[in-house]
């Protein structure tokens, strides 16, 4: 299975993405985590990257797709993967067919998960994530133990983009702007799968699985 997950900040790609990584015995990989994990390590990439993430501006196409691509073409991606935050740009979306287009792969689905603006915002201000595995949270359904997470042990944090109003409404005008656009890119080559993001996370996923 190889799935590309779009939608809003606040819509539940991360906890959807991780949910259908475990069913279809995929990896998850989504590239706002593996920025973070560079940042918080201090790596070359990090470096690169930070000033980008932290102020909820997209890091350049060319380095994103250069990340990514390298991802993909480690041993547990053989038998698919899921993305959960690329392609966010017409660029993107055309790297990812080209690169399968040379490896006679195809994708399965690009699923958009919606929700309204004010529910982003709402679920973003209230948003905890972990560290080290990045698992989400939120403040009315916290971990069982003191802001460590319950997957892994890891502390669990705000993130510095979430702090702000002004920057979660900044990620969100991008969104409109640069990644919506993939409605109608992916609409023509018939993957795209509109998904309802109202609801339990356990809701939601219904209606994904029954799309796919
Ligand atoms: P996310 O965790 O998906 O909200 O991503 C956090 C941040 O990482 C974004 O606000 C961007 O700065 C950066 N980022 C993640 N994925 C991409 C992408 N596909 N293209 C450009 N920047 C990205």
């Amino acid at each position: 299975m190889r799935l590309v997950v779009f939608g809003p900040q606040g819509a539940g790609k991360g906890t959807q993405g991780a949910m259908l990584a475990e069913k279809y015995g995929i990896p998850d990989i989504a590239t706002g985590d593996i920025f973070r994990w560079a940042i918080s390590g201090g790596t070359a990439l990090g470096l690169q990257v930070k000033e980008y993430v932290e102020s909820g501006s997209l890091v350049p196409d060319e380095l994103t797709i250069q990340v990514v691509l390298e991802r993909l073409n480690a041993d547990d991606c053989l038998n698919g993967w899921l993305l959960d935050g690329f392609p966010r740009s017409i660029a993107q979306a055309e790297a990812l067919d080209s690169m399968l287009s040379e490896s006679g792969d195809s994708m399965d689905a690009a699923l958009v998960i919606e929700v309204p603006e004010d529910v982003s915002v709402r679920r973003l201000q209230g948003r905890r994530v972990c560290s080290k595995c990045g698992r989400n949270y939120h403040v009315d359904v916290p971990p069982a133990r003191d802001w460590i997470c319950d997957s892994c042990g890891g502390e669990v944090v705000e993130r510095t983009d979430d702090h702000e109003e002004r920057k979660i409404r900044h990620r969100l005008a991008l969104y409109h702007a640069t990644t919506e656009p993939l409605k109608e890119y992916y609409a023509e080559s018939g993957l795209l799968r509109e998904i309802d993001g109202l609801g339990s996370p356990d809701e939601v996923f219904a209606r994904i699985v029954e799309v796919l």
